[in-house]
């Protein structure tokens, strides 16, 4: 008995039949007397379908108005489930963001979570006995208006429940059975894992693999919050995400994940002189633009080559904003390559193990794969491919480390 988080994903609620089954694994918590918040997402792919809306009628619309239209979408799935479990004659309320008190900046599309003002939930839950139902995704900023937190951030609005809730669990209900070493739908011998910490699942999420939303992981490590994911349609123990994960049969790595929204740009032909990566990478964070991979040549009559990553939506921005300086940074010109993958691997366990990185490069060069950039940290090793090999680097990757 206890206080339970349970969020439920687009896939678990796409329709009726779906949100009763969502609504039964709610009442059955509900009745082996847990506390229950609820925390949905629009149903199957409601999102999209309302962007794809606001881009007929304006491609330009304000992140305010998008947040306003995108909110819709979990408050639709949310007054269903509510009514779902009225007729299973249990007491429930729904709430939208605002109602659950979830305060946020101000970055429309993309807020972050200030606060949470539990009152009125914390009332329902002990004075009506109510199970509570709120919408994922979003929250209000200081002016009333509403906010969104980025796609995918319903995992975060429940995490951030439990953690403001003090509650002793949060489940993560989705349409896999847990967390796998591999995308479990696009590759091939993917094993789902019984725990994975919560470093290696922030990398894994942060990297590609979106089965939570990075922030939520992030939350979960600062506040401790006991976090499992698990399948909405299948009666069966998840994968447990903790500090620290059990010892026994640590494998090298945990995962591999790809990342497509990455593009490769690079100065070709700069001058070699302090002070030019210096004011490259400047001007591209006083323009809000993330770079990930840096490579720098060596240098070559007095020239060198620098080639770094940034998220595809960002590279027109920032070629532009190179060209815009051609004259000081003095480079023969920009070549822009959007058709790139990052293609990682996690484990705590390659911290120890020397070799993980040549194992994983010898996958790559047996299937005939070009590297073209390479990046570590201590539990990553990231390579930048072309998209084509995508499918078939993840695979050979796979199987070289998870195979039998
Ligand atoms: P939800 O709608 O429930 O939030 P998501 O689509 O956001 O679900 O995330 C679940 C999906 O994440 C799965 O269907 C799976 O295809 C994908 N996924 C990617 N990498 C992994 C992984 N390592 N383990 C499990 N699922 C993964
Ligand atoms: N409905 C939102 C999205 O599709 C939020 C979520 O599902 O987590 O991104
Ligand atoms: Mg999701």
């Amino acid at each position: 008995m206890g206080l339970i988080v349970q969020k439920f994903g687009g896939t678990s609620v796409a329709n009726a039949e779906r949100l009763r089954n969502v609504a039964r694994i709610i009442a059955d918590t509900y009745r082996k007397g847990n506390r229950v918040v609820a925390v949905l997402s629009a149903q199957g792919d409601t999102t999209d379908e309302l962007i794809e809306k606001a881009k007929e009628i304006n491609p330009n619309a304000s992140k305010r108005e998008m947040d306003m239209l995108l909110s819709t979408g979990e408050q639709i799935s949310c007054s269903l489930c509510a009514m779902a479990i009225e007729t299973m004659g249990l007491p429930v309320v729904s709430l939208t963001g605002w109602q659950a008190g979830v305060q946020t900046n101000s970055s429309y599309s993309s807020a972050r979570i200030k606060k949470i003002q539990v009152e009125r939930i914390q009332s329902e839950l002990d004075r009506s006995n109510s199970i509570v139902i709120v919408t994922g995704f979003q929250g209000i900023n200081k002016f009333g208006d509403i906010t969104t937190l980025g796609r995918g951030g319903s995992d975060t609005s429940a995490v951030a429940l439990a953690a403001a809730l003090k509650a002793d669990l949060c489940q993560i209900y989705t349409d896999v059975e847990g967390i796998y070493t591999a995308d479990p739908r696009h590759v091939k011998g993917a094993k789902k894992l019984d725990e994975i910490t919560f470093d290696e699942m922030l990398e894994l999420a942060s990297l590609g693999a979106q089965v939570l939303h990075n922030r939520s992981v992030e939350m979960a490590k600062k506040y401790r919050v006991n976090l499992e994911v698990l399948s909405s349609f299948a009666n069966k123990p998840g994968t447990k995400v903790k500090e620290v994960a059990k010892q026994m049969e640590k494998t090298q790595i945990s995962g591999v994940a790809k990342d497509k929204n990455v593009a490769r740009l690079a100065l070709v032909g700069v001058e070699d002189r302090p002070g030019i990566a210096y004011k490259v990478f400047s001007l591209l964070g006083q323009n809000d633009i993330n770079v990930d991979i840096i490579l720098q040549s060596i240098g070559r009559n007095d020239t060198q080559d620098i080639s770094f990553t940034v998220k595809r939506s960002d590279v027109d921005k920032a070629k532009e904003i190179l060209e815009g300086h051609k004259s000081s940074l003095r480079f023969e010109h920009i070549d822009v390559n959007k058709n790139m993958v990052k293609v990682s691997i996690v484990g705590a366990g390659m911290l120890d193990n020397a070799g993980v990185a040549a194992t994983m490069f010898g996958a790559l060069y047996d299937a005939d794969i070009n590297i073209h950039m390479i990046s570590t940290s201590e539990i990553k090793i990231s390579v930048l491919l072309d998209e084509a090999d995508t499918d078939s680097a993840v695979q050979a990757i796979h199987d070289r480390f998870f195979g039998e």
